[in-house]
């Protein structure tokens, strides 16, 4: 059987709470994941950034303060605030992250066409849970991988509320098992892998 791949993505870190656990699961696992990470969160958490370069993950960009204004502020102003989060990351890591990622996913053409200009790619996911409003349980996921194509890049969140944190981590590990005994295997997004052709939709939620 040709190997299928997927790509496990998490948004809205570094998380004191969530990030180490996720961090020590991957590993022990021996997977690579992408965290799409805020830039202020990021400088607040320098040390769990260092620590996913280390393992190896990739970094992605997921804004410099996860807030929505400035997508209504004009094309100017978006670009300031994405390029604005690219060089603090870019300084902490020293490499230009894999792309951009706008929080909820929010897209219009003033973003495709500041990207663009910044000669970032725009990366989205075509799997998710909505694990910040609803706990990821083992029987979500299994639905979920039952149905899973080969390059399916899965939106999950290394931030989670603390009462959902547990039946994350452990749907987290199950999940990843289950994929590999079905034959999946585990890659990290990288700089160029164009997924602009990805459109959001929920799954299994
Ligand atoms: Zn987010």
């Amino acid at each position: 059987m040709p190997a299928r791949t997927l790509y496990l993505t998490f948004d809205d870190g570094p998380d004191r709470l969530g990030t180490p656990p996720v961090l020590e699961i991957l590993k022990l696992q021996q997977i690579p994941a992408t965290f799409f990470v805020v830039a202020q969160t990021a400088a607040r958490n320098s040390d769990l950034l260092a620590r996913m370069i280390d393992d190896g993950h990739a970094i992605g960009n997921h804004s410099l303060d996860h807030g929505y204004g400035n997508f209504f502020r004009g094309k100017k102003a978006l670009k300031t605030w994405v390029s604005a989060s690219e060089t603090q990351l870019r300084e902490r890591t020293g490499n230009a992250t894999i792309g951009f990622r706008p929080p909820a996913g929010v897209r219009m053409p003033e973003l495709h066409s500041a990207l663009r200009e910044l000669k970032m790619p725009l990366v989205l996911w075509n799997r998710r849970f909505f694990d910040t409003a609803f706990s990821w349980t083992p029987e979500r996921a299994l639905r979920s991988l039952r149905a899973a194509t080969s390059d399916a890049v899965i939106l999950l969140h290394d931030r989670q509320h603390p009462k959902r944190l547990e039946t994350f981590l452990g749907t987290l590990e199950m999940y990843i098992a289950a994929a590999k005994d079905r034959g999946f295997d585990f890659k990290k997004l990288e700089w160029g892998m164009t997924h602009d052709s990805l459109r959001p939709r929920g799954e299994n939620s």
